[in-house]
């Protein structure tokens, strides 16, 4: 297959598919009342993987702007990321020894999550957040936030004004740029010479593992392994030093990076990881090739449920309206036939309905109130929370389905 798209990392010619999911919406336009009669634009979600450098990504099919200017996920509507954001401050404050004197700058600061711990021990913190309705919730708090999208020039301006940082942090947003050379030049301009970096972004490895393909949607443009992560950043001058597995959306690296001429020696951890890449293939183009296969599979045995559940006469409701969902629910072609309505507890989804499906999204009380057979779990890699935040499903006989790694019933 010939293909007009170049590899983002390394300029090769992409001419090879990893995962074809056809035809989607972007995941966060939620669709307003007012709305609902108008047409929906919808983007190829076929994902590449580059011959050379192994880099699986989606071409950049929507520019980032028409994505992020008016972006509906808040992160602290999300309890375990919080209490995430939370430990990572305290870790970074204690092994960097911040102080008054220090700079903590976030790119992609959301509603400032992260940057309020910081904040609140004295320490100067700077965000900076391409949406403007995101960054204007974390300036209410008091938490100075540029709105700005981050490149090359954008980084050596910001840190021309505020100085540069001794720690700049970038969670989530690594795999979320299009341009990922022009960003991790960015991130160099902004960190100090002996500063640290760090970044956090789904792991490919989990990804392939677990099947978590309703990770893949347009906002999610590089789906990264430890090697080709640390490919992106060297062409900045950022060396990868030590690294960390998490549990976060369902499974991710929290990579720390530093200056070449400051890096010295990475940990052990970071040849293990990588290790542990090569050992799943993924050093491989090979290695990549039975992902089309697990999918297959997923799609199949969800829509025998609903199918079954529907014939049965059994409700089936949705929990959550997370992005993901909607790369599922648009894959397999589920619509308010199969899913009558779903929840979410941000109220900027409240009212709308999702993106290409036209699901209605409510209140989480609606749940108690129409007391559904099942509650199909969206935000599925939250299972130990919402297992426990969902149990009072369970006094009418209601059930959680959790559709990935593999259907399940519980
Ligand atoms: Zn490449």
């Amino acid at each position: 297959m010939s293909s007009r798209h170049r590899c983002r990392l390394c300029d090769a010619n992409l001419a090879r598919v990893f995962i074809d999911l056809g035809m989607s919406p972007l995941c966060e336009s939620y669709v307003a009342a007012g709305n609902i009669d108008a047409p929906e634009v919808f983007y190829p979600l076929r994902v590449l993987i580059c011959d050379e450098c192994l880099l699986v990504q989606l071409p950049a099919y929507v520019s980032g702007e028409s994505i992020f200017s008016d972006y509906a996920y808040f992160s602290s509507y999300s309890d375990s990321w919080v209490a995430h954001a939370r430990r990572f401050a305290r870790e970074m404050m204690t092994s960097l020894s911040l102080t008054a004197e220090s700079l903590v700058t976030e790119v992609a600061s959301n509603d400032g999550y992260l940057l309020q711990h910081f904040q609140a021990r004295g320490i100067p913190v700077l965000g900076i957040e391409p949406a403007a309705n995101v960054a204007a919730a974390a300036r209410a708090k008091g938490i100075r936030t540029e709105v700005r999208f981050l490149g090359p020039d954008t980084g050596a301006e910001i840190a021309i004004r505020y100085g540069r940082a001794d720690l700049v942090v970038a969670n989530n947003v690594f795999a979320h740029v299009p341009d990922i050379r022009g960003f991790a030049a960015g991130l160099r301009a902004l960190v100090k010479a002996p500063g640290l970096v760090t970044l956090e972004f789904p792991h490919l490895l989990r990804l392939i593992e677990g099947r978590q393909y309703d990770t893949i949607y347009h906002e999610h443009f590089s789906y990264l392994s430890l090697r080709t992560a640390s490919s992106a950043l060297a062409t900045a001058g950022l060396r990868v030093v030590d690294v960390a597995e998490l549990g976060t959306h369902g499974g991710s690296l929290r990579v720390y990076a530093r200056p070449e001429e400051s890096a010295g020696e990475p940990t052990a951890r970071v040849k293990a990881v990588l290790d542990s890449e090569e050992l799943a293939g993924l050093h491989t183009v090979a290695g990549h090739e039975d992902f089309a296969a697990a999918v297959l599979k997923i799609k199949s045995d969800l829509l025998g449920f609903l199918l079954a559940a529907a014939r049965d006469r059994r409700t089936v409701v949705g929990y959550g309206a997370p992005g993901k969902g909607n790369t599922l629910l648009n894959h397999c072609g589920i619509r308010s036939d199969m899913l009558a309505y779903t929840v979410d507890r941000s109220p900027v989804k409240q009212g709308r309905f999702l993106p290409g499906t036209h699901i209605p999204i409510y209140q989480p009380e609606r749940i108690a109130q129409t007391k559904p057979d099942y509650v199909l779990v969206l935000p599925w890699n939250l299972r130990e929370e919402l297992t426990e935040q969902l149990s009072y499903v369970r006094s009418w006989g209601g059930r959680l389905v959790f559709p990935i790694p593999e259907l399940a019933i519980v």
